[in-house]
């Protein structure tokens, strides 16, 4: 008869999907408390993530299946989908496996941003649509949107884009007036009315990704009375979402989980 290690970690596992602050603060307040096997999982897209809190796996799991034999290899008791809204092929991607694999599922979504009085924004459905609504006539555009969507833009060359990232933009668009700025966010509000000013930007390319560190170039133009050309956010899975770490947390005491099975 094998005995039980005494050195196993009994405690139940969770893997969260991150690549977001809320998955970090997630993780942070789940170290803190000790009850929980954490870890988290990252794309692999930004070259130097931020430092986290729990040991991190990085790269896809090879789709649906691969995430359902992750959840089942790694005896995980729940799983947390905390990424970004608009990283919606890995959200339903973990609602089937979490169905397959019989893994409670839960997604922490931020808040979506709402118009507030003085804000300008136009509403576009996805980016190729965004970027049409800027219009024939050339204009000069702050793009704040992933280096993996920026392409799109190639359709309107007629803009000037200055094109905030956290990794370079490579190759460079096919656009004759692109301009590049590699920069992390938090950004503040008075910054951002700098850069605006600066570059006498008249439209704001953003997708609704909610949350505070990136709130500061809408605050900027709402005060300057530049335009927001606004992406909405894909459609999401129905699954169990919460807006907050503190919810997360309790959602996870609900389950009252047995001790992970060996
Ligand atoms: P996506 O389109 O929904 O996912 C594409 C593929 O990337 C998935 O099918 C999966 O590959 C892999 N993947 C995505 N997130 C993963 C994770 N946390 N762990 C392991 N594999 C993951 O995702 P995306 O929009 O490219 O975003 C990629 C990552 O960047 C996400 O972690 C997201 O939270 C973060 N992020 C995205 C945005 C955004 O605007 N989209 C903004 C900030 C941060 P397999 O199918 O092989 O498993």
């Amino acid at each position: 008869m094998t005995l039980p290690d005494p050195n196993r970690d009994t405690r139940p596992r969770l893997l969260i999907l991150g690549g977001t602050a809320e998955a970090r603060a997630l993780a942070q307040a789940l170290a803190a408390r000790g009850d929980y096997e954490v870890s988290l999982s990252l794309a692999g897209r930004t070259r130097n993530p931020l430092g986290l809190p729990a040991p991190t796996r990085s790269g896809g799991f090879g789709g649906t299946e691969g995430l359902a034999a992750h959840l089942k290899a790694e005896r995980i008791d729940a799983l947390i989908d905390a990424t970004h809204p608009f990283a919606a092929v890995i959200s339903r991607n973990a609602a089937e496996a979490a169905r397959i694999a019989g893994v409670p599922l839960l997604a922490l979504v931020r808040p979506a941003w709402t118009r507030r009085p003085g804000d300008v924004w136009t509403e576009a459905a996805d980016i190729p649509e965004a970027v049409a609504r800027l219009g024939a006539a050339p204009r000069r555009v702050l793009v704040a949107l992933g280096r993996n969507e920026v392409r799109a833009l190639e359709a309107a060359p007629q803009h000037h884009y200055l094109v905030r990232s956290i990794d370079p933009v490579a190759p460079p668009l096919a656009v004759p007036h692109a301009r590049y700025i590699e920069a992390r966010g938090p950004f503040a509000e008075a910054d951002e009315r700098a850069l605006l000013e600066e570059h006498r930007i008249d439209a704001v390319l953003s997708k609704n990704s909610g949350g505070a560190a990136t709130y500061g170039k809408l605050e900027a133009a709402r005060a300057l009375g530049i335009e927001v050309i606004m992406v909405a956010r894909p459609a999401r899975p129905e699954v169990e979402t919460v807006e907050s770490v503190e919810a997360a947390v309790a959602w996870l005491q609900g389950l009252g989980l047995p001790k992970s099975a060996a």
